[in-house]
């Protein structure tokens, strides 16, 4: 039987960015609903992105963690992993979030309708719920409905051994051998994971380096480590085709050397993400799609339809959840009356490898595509104490500076820990601090997070850890 009801706002999605913007909403006094095709809320982040994937990569790092310590004379026997109790405690992680978040909602009055969403025109919803088909108008919607894995249709051989992110996140066990298509965030966090849970890894990348896009000093450190961990790195490297042969896939390679086959027990591909902006009735509203399927949105995070606003992954890149959850809230003080517009001058990034790469702002690549005239202060984490007693000294902190006016325009950070540093950087980025302020700022000592000060010192000539000849007397 099919019901009808009207909700001043729907939220169609229940991701970082469709939750965080449905709660603001009610705690604004707004009647809201969030519909989700999911019966939980948390979308791609909680249920199958950011949360399982870090958790693994926390077990990762503790392997890591034990065979370094040989270095320093403490001998662990091989660890042993029990593969059920630790898919238990990643699926564990996942439901006290989701389960947090359910408590959330229902505390502050906000209807979950779970269903798939189509829209029929620029003020209702057709949602196909287990009870049949509710229709739902509203005054507004936020469409927050996020992203899905590429595909590539050549891969789509129907193999259980072809797995995308959702499908490695499961951890079905631990294949022997394990090939990973694509260098990019998701390819390099789960081939940690696997790697250090006992698989052969190796990484085949289209472009001439991993993590296409992110300055090379950055990436270096990184890829030095990789090579090790994984048993190869093939760049420049296309796969044409993928066989799956009963035991195994059987992949087709045209790299620099020529065409060549390998056979690996999985694949996981891990292209890149495409909006879910298809299959929504979009055409039975006013919204405006571009070619690559991003939902057009102004900076007040409004569509070209007066009923419509749209955050997160549907409506453009980068797609990450923090910059989702940003948008909702920009979108619902829109919707409130208040002058609130997404323009932030730095969104961190950090890939959650070991190292971990972290940057926000101004990169030196952007930098140099722009021709803009930058200063780089580096602060190689040789001169630290903090690295040297952590056994880490492969990382490097740098400051991106406006010449002329000594603001600090960008940070990246590589090494353990860089995506907690980076919010140092976020913050004085935002807030348009100079190079002083860092070099002002006493941090605490023996911390990673002095590196960003003394990178700033190192602007100015005067680190202290850092003996620079003299030709004349810095200007301070
Ligand atoms: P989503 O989280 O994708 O949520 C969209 C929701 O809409 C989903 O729940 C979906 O079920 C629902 N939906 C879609 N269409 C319909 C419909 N027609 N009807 C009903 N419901 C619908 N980002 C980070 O910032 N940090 C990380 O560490 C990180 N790690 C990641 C790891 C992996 C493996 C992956 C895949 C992604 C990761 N991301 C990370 C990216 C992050 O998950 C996304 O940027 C974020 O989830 C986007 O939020 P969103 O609210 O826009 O959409
Ligand atoms: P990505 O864009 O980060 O990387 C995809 C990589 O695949 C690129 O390096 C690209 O050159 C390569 N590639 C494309 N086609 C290929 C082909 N045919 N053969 C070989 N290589 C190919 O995409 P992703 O890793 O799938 O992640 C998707 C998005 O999810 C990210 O861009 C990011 O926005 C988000 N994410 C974020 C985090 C995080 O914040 N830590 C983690 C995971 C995912």
């Amino acid at each position: 039987m099919s019901k009808s009801i009207h909700v001043p706002l729907v939220v169609l999605g229940g991701g970082p960015g469709g939750y965080a913007a449905a709660f603001l909403a009610a705690d604004l006094g707004m009647g809201v609903a969030i519909v989700d095709r999911d019966e939980r809320l948390g979308g791609t982040c909680l249920l199958r992105g950011c949360i399982p994937s870090k958790a693994l990569l926390h077990v990762g790092r503790v392997l890591a963690e034990t065979r370094e310590m040989e270095e320093w004379g403490v001998h662990f026997p091989k660890p042993a992993i029990d593969l059920t109790a630790l898919r238990a405690r990643k699926d564990n992680v996942i439901a006290t979030l989701t389960g947090g978040l359910a408590t959330l909602a229902r505390r502050r009055n906000v209807t979950f309708l779970r269903g798939e969403a189509r829209f029929t025109g620029s003020t209702s919803l057709e949602v196909a719920t287990a009870e049949g088909a509710t229709s739902l108008s509203f005054d507004h919607c936020i469409l927050a409905s996020g992203s899905r894995p590429a595909r590539i249709p050549a891969f789509d051989i129907g193999s259980e051994r072809v797995m995308d992110s959702t499908a490695a996140l499961e951890l079905r066990d631990v294949p022997k051998s394990l090939l990973v298509v694509g260098g990019g965030y998701i390819g390099l966090e789960m081939g940690t994971v696997y790697a250090e849970l006992g698989s052969q890894v190796s990484v085949v990348e289209l472009s001439d380096t991993l993590l296409p896009g992110v300055d090379r000093d950055l990436v270096k450190p990184l890829q030095q480590r990789l090579e090790k961990l994984f048993t190869a790195i093939h760049l420049r490297t296309k796969v044409a085709r993928l066989e799956d042969t009963g035991t195994a896939v059987r992949v087709h390679f045209e790299g620099p050397a020529g065409a060549s086959t390998a056979e690996y027990a999985r694949v996981l591909v891990a292209v890149g993400r495409r909006p879910n902006s298809d299959g929504l009735g979009l055409e039975n509203t006013k919204l405006v799609v571009s070619p690559k399927g991003f939902v057009e949105v102004d900076e007040r995070q409004r569509t070209a339809d007066p009923h419509v606003l749209a955050i997160g992954d549907v409506c453009g890149e980068p797609m990450l959840a923090h910059r989702a959850s940003h948008q909702g809230k920009v979108a619902v003080e829109s919707l409130h009356g208040e002058p609130a517009i997404f323009a932030p001058r730095a969104i961190p990034a950090v890939v959650f490898t070991d190292p971990e790469i972290a940057w926000a702002g101004l990169t030196e690549n952007e930098a140099s595509a722009a021709g803009r005239n930058v200063d780089v202060s580096r602060y190689p984490w040789a001169a630290s104490g903090r690295a040297h007693a952590l056994g880490r000294t492969d990382g490097l902190t740098k400051i991106l500076v406006d010449p002329e006016t000594d603001t600090v325009l960008g940070v990246g950070i590589v090494g353990p820990g860089a995506g907690e540093l980076i919010a140092e950087g976020a913050l004085a980025i935002e807030m348009g601090c100079a190079a002083r302020d860092l070099v002002e700022t006493i941090h605490p000592h023996p911390t990673l997070g002095e590196t960003v000060a003394f990178s700033a010192e190192n602007y100015f000539g005067l680190a202290t850890e850092i003996y620079r000849p003299r030709t004349e007397t810095p200007a301070r």
